[in-house]
């Protein structure tokens, strides 16, 4: 049995405002969108820490047992500068600066986010589409809502009603905002604007002829508007109505309602069933600007190469920090902060890799299996990792007491205490243990210790045919001997 029949988990809905019990439209299955980055920078932390929450509840969804179909998008066009419908695209502006092709920004940026990802251990997700490889799909969701009278033309460029589509639908109930507010509280159009109202947003826009990144249409050529391809690739890859879709709390409005309200306009159907928000990342208290220079990058933290922190911290710890907040709270970090979290993280990962050696009794001081479905409890309750690891913690006090022979464990509970451990805080916590990394490097260490006395003997006895091969072959496999007057070392590519 699924262990997701057992669990009754309950999440926060930014529609409702409200915790919900979940359940898929689909019993066993769940269709998940997240909104990727726009690749036209290294990755934020701060979106690192989006990313992440969506990781862990993708993580949690399949240990669970639920299929999950998780689809995240690239954004490589469209994206304008200031989230507005004008301006220059955020991707051309970097190329025209780089001198080099959009693609190939496109290429650089991608590349950077998926390797950020990697070492901060998210898994990818099941399909990660770009808005330039669904123009087609975006063209025709265009046609649907012109022909719903939803939407107009003016010169080569395409807007949403919003004015005409309030009058039978609701648009700003994601955000709680009432559009007669919005207008009263809005610019009027000067006589240049193409919009009928301010609120009004670009589904397709013409693209003037220095605008490198353009694409035929039935309007002429041009470009689509930002918030059109999330509602063409969700649809085409979950359908029409799918179960969560997620962001970051920045995107609730205009993207998200735009989203609602396209989707609407051509299905006539709201699309989604639970609205997810992951909330930001300050530093020292202060929101994150790279103009202001209070900033840091992924990157910067691993490396130790910025003015910020005191120390380098290792992706784990910065993972096991992110996740001792809940994903719908703001996180301040800090050196205080993440000092604090490499304490915790590495009392964590002893006690789970002393699990293993952990004498065993015939009684138990510490009950198990309650203990589990409070770890349960606690991630059914909206994806409560502080709370989750605090129980954590719970285990680990009693490991050590166990340990110090001032409690003991069955055999029987240990091995479920190993077991739910693991499961927690790899699988669905997603925190890497490092020691067990160092393991390896050790283990390398001693190889290349080893291969280099066979070559010095090999070259002692003047057997130069095998100390070429050891040198040659290891230079294939990338690594390089260097003979120094304090011996051979070697340094990997
Ligand atoms: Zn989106």
């Amino acid at each position: 049995m699924q262990l997701y029949k057992d669990q009754n988990l309950r999440v926060h809905n930014s529609l409702s405002g409200k915790k919900e019990l979940f359940q898929p439209i689909n019993e066993g299955h769940i269709g998940m969108y997240v909104c990727g980055p726009t690749v036209y920078s290294n990755v934020h932390l701060g979106n690192c820490r989006t990313f992440m929450s969506f990781d862990m509840i993708f993580r949690y969804f399949k240990h669970l047992g639920f299929k999950v179909r998780y689809v995240r998008n690239i954004t490589d066009a469209g994206h304008l500068e200031n989230d507005a419908d004008e301006g220059e695209d955020k991707i051309a502006k970097k190329a025209k600066l780089e001198q080099i092709e959009p693609m190939e920004v496109v290429q650089r940026y991608t590349v950077d986010f998926h390797n950020t990802l990697q070492k901060f251990n998210l898994l990818p997700p099941s399909i990660e589409p770009t808005a330039t490889g669904h123009i087609i799909e975006q063209i025709e969701i265009i046609k649907d809502i012109l022909k719903k009278g939803l939407a107009y033309e003016v010169n080569g460029s395409v807007y949403f009603d919003v004015v005409k589509f309030n009058e039978a639908h609701e648009y700003g109930k994601l955000s709680g905002r009432k559009l007669e507010d919005m207008i009263a509280n809005t610019r009027e159009l000067t006589a240049q604007d193409e919009k009928k109202n301010p609120q009004d947003f670009a589904l397709w826009k013409k693209a003037e002829p220095q605008h490198i990144m353009r694409w035929p249409s039935p309007w002429g050529d041009g470009f689509p508007g930002w918030h059109l391809e999330c509602t063409a690739m969700s649809t085409k890859y979950l359908g029409e109505i799918f179960d969560i879709h997620g962001g970051g709390m920045d995107l609730k409005f205009p993207h998200h309602e735009c989203e609602i309200a396209q989707a609407e306009a051509s299905t006539g159907k709201s699309p989604v069933k639970y609205w997810m928000h992951a909330n930001m990342l300050t530093l020292n208290g202060k929101k994150m600007s790279k103009s202001t220079g209070n900033n840091i990058y992924p990157s910067e933290i691993f490396s130790g190469d910025n003015n910020i922190l005191s120390k380098v911290y290792s992706p784990a710890v910065v993972r096991f920090f992110m996740m001792q907040a809940h994903y719908t709270s703001i996180l301040d970090l800090s050196d205080d902060a993440l000092l604090a979290s490499e304490k915790g993280y590495h009392r964590l990962m002893e006690a789970m890799t002393g699990l293993k050696d952990l004498k065993t009794g015939t009684t138990s001081d510490f009950d198990v299996a309650t203990w589990k479905q409070k770890c349960y409890d606690a991630m059914n309750d909206d994806f409560n990792t502080p709370i989750l690891i605090a129980h954590l913690f719970d285990a680990v006090k009693h490991i050590n007491l166990i340990k110090d022979d001032q409690e003991t464990i069955s055999g029987e509970d240990k091995e479920l205490l190993e077991m739910t451990l693991n499961a927690f805080v790899y699988d669905v916590l997603g925190i890497e243990n490092q020691a067990l990394a160092k393991d390896d490097s050790n283990a390398l260490n001693g190889v290349m210790e080893l291969l280099i006395q066979i070559r010095n003997d090999a070259r002692a006895n003047k057997d130069f045919a095998t100390s070429d091969k050891i040198r040659d072959e290891l230079t294939a496999l990338g690594i390089q001997l260097k003979d120094g007057k304090d011996g051979t070392s070697f340094s990997i590519n």
